[in-house]
């Protein structure tokens, strides 16, 4: 569904992602794991139109998406869930809701907010309160459910559990769980590397903006040099 050849980012002279190739194949959840500064986020905001592509090819349902706008790339059905959440502190929880859906003019996203406020219950509480006021756990609840209001066919969550206490971080790992559950295709970047490759059917692992080490979830989780760098124990 998302095919990456030889991406390179740059920024200013200083090349940071050194051609990456990378799959998503429709239906998988796939996570990129590695250091802090590995090239992870510049990887997903080359693939979001949101910093310029200054090598390779990104396609996306077989057509090329390589430096379209973060606009058109939303509109081709790519939406990420950014990292910190990034919800609109003064809005509503509703108000931050229909924000995901700003590109679609269906008829349907009252019924899509009501489908979020039943698979997140805690939101139809907060529909009222500003956004800015919601705890961690659950803005970042807030922030996915503003994601799927555009309806991606990819969504992309840069570090979800960033910053949240630990059970917090299991709720949304089930979160993520019961998403891919209803078929959506994802990709995941996460420095909880355990969390990612238990959820991921495939990982790429990222050193110094290049591609190291690739398999499933699984094989990941035992490899080596995973287990040593990256899940500590
Ligand atoms: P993190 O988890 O910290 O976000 P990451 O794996 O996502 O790490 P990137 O944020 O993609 O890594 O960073 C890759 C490299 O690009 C790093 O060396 C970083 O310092 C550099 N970099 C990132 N953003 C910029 C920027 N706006 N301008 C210049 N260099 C940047």
């Amino acid at each position: 569904m998302l095919n990456i050849r030889d991406l390179k980012v740059s920024y200013g002279p200083i090349e940071v992602i050194h051609g990456i190739s990378l799959d998503v194949n429709e239906g998988e959840c796939v996570a990129l794991i590695g250091a802090n500064g590995a090239g992870k986020s510049s990887t997903l905001k080359a693939i979001c139109g949101l910093v310029p592509v200054s090598g390779g090819k990104v396609t996306f349902e077989g057509r090329d998406i390589t430096n379209l706008s973060g606009h058109a790339v939303v509109k081709a059905g790519i939406t990420m869930c950014p990292e910190g959440r990034q919800v609109f502190p003064q809005m509503s929880t509703l108000k931050n809701l229909r924000m995901g859906a700003y590109t679609r003019n269906d008829d349907e996203q009252d019924a899509d907010l009501e489908r979020m406020m039943g698979m997140f219950p805690i939101l139809r509480e907060r529909a009222h309160q500003a956004a800015g006021t919601l705890s961690g756990g659950e803005q970042e609840m807030l922030a996915i459910a503003r994601a799927l209001m555009a309806r991606p066919k990819l969504c992309i969550f840069d570090e979800p559990s960033l910053g949240l206490a630990p059970k917090i971080v299991a709720d949304v790992a089930a979160t993520i769980a019961r998403i891919k559950e209803t078929g959506m295709t994802i990709l995941l970047v996460e420095q909880n590397s355990l969390m990612a490759l238990r959820l991921a059917d495939r990982a790429y692992l990222f050193e110094a903006g290049e591609i190291v080490l690739s398999g499933t979830g699984e094989e990941l989780q035992s490899h080596p040099e995973v287990v040593k760098a990256y899940l500590g124990h």
